[in-house]
């Protein structure tokens, strides 16, 4: 058995810090005591961590893993390295791989892949082949394998009928489907938000009601259908208010805020010059601060309930390019705590609503063991420069960025896997 001991360990109970003693044995948290550790008894098997904060590491509902065809913007091994240091434990990951994840015998490479890796990832089954919201793939037979859900991030279902009846089948093995919500007919290829900024960068701007109008539609056929509903990276006020009305109604509905639409604004992209600028193209696009200030709101009163990274790695010929014709997308692992840190901290976020959407809302969607011994330990306070170097891309809006926050060391499953 290991005994941790801190001034700040996460009694998750009473949804606070506080001092004192955590035990593991083996991979399971086997117990936990506040207050002092009684130092007479197994004194040497004390791990003191002192003023350090002791918590429960973060699930990431939203990782595009790359790996197969697309080794060169992400390995399994590197997307490893990165979520260990980032504190991600445990994670969802999208379809969109190429090859896609659009059949039983893709699932099956994909776990040959995953499986031998400390960080437990669970992946997505596209919705339809080749994520083209034509033709289904097999629900049947992918939804008995131990996948998280549905989804074809990336892509939206503009098709309503089939939309309601991956819904039904989700419902049926209890799982769920993830959504990325976009009118793909009004978003204008999501380049940049219909705004202030997109007319002065002369960059064809999108809507905000791209996405508000998906999101009322499938809410709606949610409601209907009385099946749960997630959905992906939400970026909108509009969207933040409907969720928020459709949970009062009783709709059973989770949603994600990404640390991009957390931290920045559209109007931040003017600062950008013109070889750098691609790097804050992502989808859906980043909106203006009213819709952030919703996001943070939404937050606080639980209409959004899930971090999530949306890491999408990509090449430099991919996204070093003219803005029009660059990748969507940013890398989110390497530092995923820091970044909702500076989130919690910027927007006064509490610690019980931060490890809600950080933990565990996405573990019970995964359905996860809430007690494994997977932690992290961390300085919330401990200001450092985001130097992004494990993944095999560097597609982020962050680097050099000053951020509050570092993790220390990470466990999973009673290993430390992370840390000196
Ligand atoms: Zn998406």
């Amino acid at each position: 058995m290991i005994r941790i001991f801190s001034k700040n360990i996460w009694n998750c109970d009473k949804e606070k810090f506080e001092k004192g003693v955590l035990e593991i044995s083996g991979s399971k948290i086997s117990g936990y005591q506040s207050g002092d550790p009684d130092l007479k008894k197994n004194k040497q098997k004390v791990l003191d961590y002192g003023d350090l904060f002791v918590s429960p590491s973060a699930v990431d509902l939203h990782i595009h893993s790359r790996g197969f065809l697309e080794s060169h913007k992400e390995s399994f091994e590197t997307l490893e390295a990165a979520a260990l240091k980032g504190g991600v434990s445990a994670g969802a990951c999208m379809a969109n791989t190429f090859p896609r994840l659009d059949s039983p015998q893709m699932i099956r490479e994909f776990f040959k892949f995953s499986k031998p890796l400390r960080v437990k990832l669970s992946p997505f089954a596209a919705v339809t082949k080749n994520l083209e919201g034509k033709n289904p793939t097999d629900w049947d037979e992918l939804l008995k394998m131990p996948i998280a859900g549905l989804s074809d991030d990336g892509k939206p279902l503009l098709n309503e009928k089939l939309f309601e009846q991956a819904l039904v089948k989700t419902k049926k093995y209890k799982k769920f489907i993830s959504l990325h919500e976009e009118n793909t007919e009004t978003s204008c290829a999501s380049q940049l938000h219909l705004s202030e900024s997109s007319m002065r960068l002369g960059i064809e701007g999108s809507p905000e009601n791209s996405e508000s109008e998906m999101v009322a539609r499938d809410l709606a056929i949610a409601s209907r259908v009385k099946a749960h509903l997630h959905l992906a990276h939400m970026s909108s006020a509009k969207s933040v208010a409907l969720i928020q009305a459709a949970k009062k109604k009783g709709v059973s509905v989770s949603a994600e805020l990404t640390p991009h639409h957390a931290l920045l604004s559209v109007d931040q992209a003017e600062k950008y010059s013109y070889v750098d600028l691609s790097r804050f193209k992502v989808c859906p696009v980043i909106r203006s601060r009213e819709d952030q200030a919703a996001l943070w709101k939404g937050v606080e009163n639980g209409a959004i309930d899930c971090f999530a990274s949306d890491h999408a790695p990509h090449s430099h010929f991919e996204k070093d390019r003219p803005y029009k014709e660059a990748a969507h997308g940013m890398i989110g692992l390497e530092y995923y705590f820091p970044l909702y840190n500076e989130f919690r901290l910027r927007s006064k976020l509490s610690w019980k609503r931060f490890f809600e959407c950080f933990w565990k809302n996405p573990a019970k969607l995964l359905k996860l063991d809430m007690n494994a011994a997977d932690l992290i330990i961390f300085d919330p306070n401990a200001v450092q420069t985001l130097d992004w170097s494990l993944s095999k891309s560097s597609n982020t809006p962050f680097a050099g960025a000053k951020i509050r926050g570092k993790i220390v060391e990470h466990w999973i499953a009673g290993k430390k896997l992370y840390g000196i």
